[in-house]
C-alpha cells in the first residue's frame, strides 16, 4: 500500500511529467473488480476526461489529486500496485485499472494491488467524499505541530484505549502513516507496539512526534520505500530498519534479536529490548 512518502514521490513526478499533456482517451481499464472503487461508468469517464488537460497534483494522506482541466479532480487513494508512466506503448501492461492515453503518444497507467479508488469529481467535490472530508492534520502538513500532536493524543485518549500501534495505522488519525512506516517510528521512539497511548508522558510524546517527523522526511526524501515503485517503476531507496528481513537479525542498536507479532491487522517488527 502507498503511504504518505510514496503518494508524495508520485505527485511530484506527476506534475514534472504529467502536467500539461492533453488526454486523448481516458479509460477505467480492462481489468475491474470489487474492491477498485470507481464513481464513473466507463462512457461517463471517457467522455468527461477526452481533451481535458492535467493539472497540479497534490498529495493528501494516502491520497492523490490531480487536476483534470477544466472542471475536474482525479482522485487516487488507499491503494497500493502501481502507478506508472509510459513515454509509449512498448511498456503498457496486459492489465490496467486506468489508462490515460495523451495526444504526444505517451500514457499513464493504473493497477492497484488490492483495493484502491479510481474517481473523477467535478473539482471542489472530491472535498466532500469519505475520508477527504474532515481528514485531520498529516505529518507534513503545518498544522501537525507538537502542540496539535500531543492534544490529539488527549483527545484520544478520552475515547477508547489505543496502543502506540493503533494510534499510528488506525481510524485515520494521523493519515498517510500505515503499517509499513509504523514499524520504524516506533522503533525510532523506543516504544513497543502496544506500549499503551494513556501511558505516554511528556518525553516519550515529544521522541513520538520527531520519530513520526523524521521517518516521513526520511522515505519522502529516498523517493519512498525500497518495496514499492514510483511513476518510472523504480523502486523507493528507503529500506525499513523493522520488516520481514529484520524478523531474527540483531537489532542495529543493541543486538538483541528482532521479533515478529501478529498485532492490529498486520505483523509488527520490533526489538523487545530497545522498544517498551
Ligand atoms: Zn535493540
Amino acid at each position: 500500500m502507498f503511504e504518505l512518502p510514496e503518494m508524495v514521490t508520485l505527485a511530484r513526478q506527476f506534475n514534472q511529467t504529467l502536467r500539461g499533456k492533453v488526454i486523448r482517451k481516458g479509460s477505467l481499464g480492462n481489468s475491474p473488480h470489487k474492491f477498485v472503487w470507481y464513481n464513473r461508468s466507463h462512457a461517463e469517464f471517457e467522455q468527461l476526461t477526452e481533451r481535458k488537460i492535467i493539472g497540479t497534483t497534490q498529495a493528501r494522506g494516502r491520497w492523490m489529486m490531480t487536476a483534470i482541466e477544466p472542471g475536474y479532480m482525479l482522485v487516487l487513494g488507499e491503494c497500493g500496485g502501481k502507478v506508472l508512466f509510459h513515454p509509449s506503448q512498448q511498456t503498457l501492461p496486459a492489465k490496467y485499472h486506468l489508462l490515460l492515453e495523451f495526444t504526444d503518444g505517451s500514457y499513464l497507467t493504473g493497477m492497484t494491488q488490492m483495493w484502491g479508488a479510481f474517481e473523477l469529481y467535478e473539482a471542489g467535490l472530491e472535498l466532500e467524499r469519505q475520508y477527504i472530508k474532515d481528514m485531520r492534520p498529516t505529518p507534513i502538513d503545518a498544522e501537525f505541530t507538537f502542540e496539535y500532536f500531543s492534544n490529539l493524543i488527549d483527545e484520544l485518549n478520552a475515547g477508547a484505549k489505543r496502543s502506540a500501534k493503533a494510534l499510528l495505522t488506525q481510524e485515520q488519525s494521523i493519515p498517510g502513516l500505515g503499517n509499513a512506516i509504523a514499524q520504524d517510528i516506533l522503533f525510532q521512539a523506543g516504544l513497543h507496539p502496544r506500549h499503551p497511548l494513556t501511558g505516554l508522558n511528556p518525553v516519550e510524546r515529544q521522541e513520538l512526534y520527531r520519530a513520526i517527523q523524521e521517518t516521513v522526511q526520511a522515505v519522502i526524501e529516498k523517493g519512498g520505500r525500497y518495496d514499492e515503485v514510483d511513476l518510472y517503476n523504480q523502486t523507493g531507496g528507503y529500506i525499513r530498519t523493522m520488516d520481514s528481513k529484520s524478523a531474527g537479525k540483531p537489532c542495529p542498536v543493541c543486538a538483541t534479536s528482532i521479533e515478529k507479532m501478529q498485532y492490529l491487522g498486520g505483523a509488527c517488527y520490533f526489538c523487545p529490548r530497545c522498544q517498551e
